[in-house]
């Protein structure tokens, strides 16, 4: 029997004008770093969320990597991070020689929680030992409760680190995800929303800031006509051949966005029908004035409330379909390689993981794929 094509959870959906941009950097043999599209890029980038600079750069981890730099955050600092959310938003705290300190998820959002974090800044005010920083994750292009999570890093002064890598196109009251905190940080990896194969970026209103993360990103030369150099530096610029790939994608941004909550609409219908049968099977909800890109559609199924089904059931048999799931991000505080590192808990982010599970979600499903993950829902659902 012919193996059944692949349903991806999100793969990359290129639109019409990518190949033009590609080609135009082909044409005036602008390959190497910089170049008109990169400039291009930033000035779209800074539109879309509402931020003055822009800087397009190799990864979400490399901007997270040169926001902790800017902001002095050096060996023994802490710095503060939701435990929920994939490894890449705490890896560039251990690069510094910092050390994380997770805070676990409220239950509306499944982000940071603003309770959790006022009693870890109580604390370490005690100890005299505030952290140099915060980063709060908009999981699943979702919005943290910023505001609240604002008034209290402003009560203790320390500046927000705004992990947006999931949350390009999403907003509170109209206000763009990445624009709330010190730094922005936005990815393109193949996965996300828009992608330029791989890359990332980092946005502020602080002019300076952003000019320094350039120098940086650029092995820190010194103006002189020799190589001199006075700081340590990165090589972590985007290529003009990439920021035109984001260009063309920029372009769809909004299309891609409606798609995804299209995906999730379609989701929460189907299901519907099963919880007013005696399942309850539970969805990441948008607060009032949340606007989600909805990247991934996730579910929560704790069997206890569903017959005995579990996430794992679904996510088994979708496989056995060729059909890519994957259970939410595992928490930071689970992490062996996190296991030594201090978390504030309160149960949440466990059981997000515990019972979650993200369902294919791609900007590009087409109706067969979706009928084919629905029949197999209902292959399952009709066991129970
Ligand atoms: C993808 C992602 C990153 C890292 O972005 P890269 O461009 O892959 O380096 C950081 N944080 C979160 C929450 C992500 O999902």
């Amino acid at each position: 029997m012919a193996e059944k094509s692949k349903v991806w959870l999100s793969s990359p959906h290129i639109g019409n004008n990518e190949l033009n941009y590609v080609n135009e950097a082909f044409e005036t043999n602008w390959i190497a770093p910089l170049g008109p599209h990169v400039n291009a890029f930033e000035q779209g980038l800074q539109e879309q969320t509402q931020t003055k600079h822009a800087a397009a750069l190799s990864s979400g981890t490399s901007a997270l990597h040169l926001a902790l730099i800017l902001l002095g955050v050096k060996a023994g600092d802490t710095v503060i991070c939701q435990s929920i959310t994939f490894s890449a938003s705490a890896n560039p705290i251990a690069y510094q020689g910092a050390i994380p300190v997770f805070i676990d998820s409220e239950n509306e959002t499944w982000n940071m929680d603003p309770l959790l974090l006022r009693t870890a800044l109580q604390e370490a005010k005690l100890n005299g030992n505030l952290p140099k920083a915060i980063i709060p994750v908009h999981l699943y292009g979702m919005p943290a409760k910023m505001n609240e999570i604002i008034s209290i890093a402003n009560e203790y002064n320390v500046p927000l680190i705004e992990d947006a890598a999931e949350a390009l196109g999403a907003s509170i009251n109209d206000k763009p995800c990445g624009s709330f905190g010190e730094f922005g940080v936005l990815s393109f990896n193949g996965n996300k929303i828009i992608t330029t194969s791989g890359g990332g970026a980092l946005i502020s209103e602080n002019a300076e800031m952003i000019e320094k993360a350039r120098f940086l990103a650029t092995q820190a030369r010194d103006s002189a006509p020799h190589y001199q150099h006075s700081h340590i530096g990165y090589n972590y610029r985007m290529s003009n051949v990439l920021a035109g790939i984001g260009r063309g994608q920029l372009e769809v941004l909004s299309d891609r966005v409606a798609s995804r909550r299209n995906n999730f609409e379609r989701y929460k219908q189907y299901f519907s029908k099963y919880n007013n049968h005696g399942f309850d099977i539970k969805f990441q909800e948008e607060p009032i004035g949340y606007f989600s890109n909805r990247w991934l559609t996730c579910i929560l199924v704790d069997p206890t409330a569903n017959k005995g089904l579990t996430r794992e059931e679904i996510r088994l048999a979708m496989e056995l379909e060729n059909i890519e799931t994957r259970p939410l991000w595992k928490p930071m505080h689970q992490q062996p390689v996190f296991s030594s590192s201090k978390s504030y808990l309160n149960g949440v982010s466990d059981k997000l993981f515990e019972n979650g599970l993200c369902l294919p979600s791609g900007s590009n499903l087409t109706e067969a794929e979706f009928s084919r993950i629905l029949s197999c829902l209902d292959t399952i659902f009709a066991k129970y």
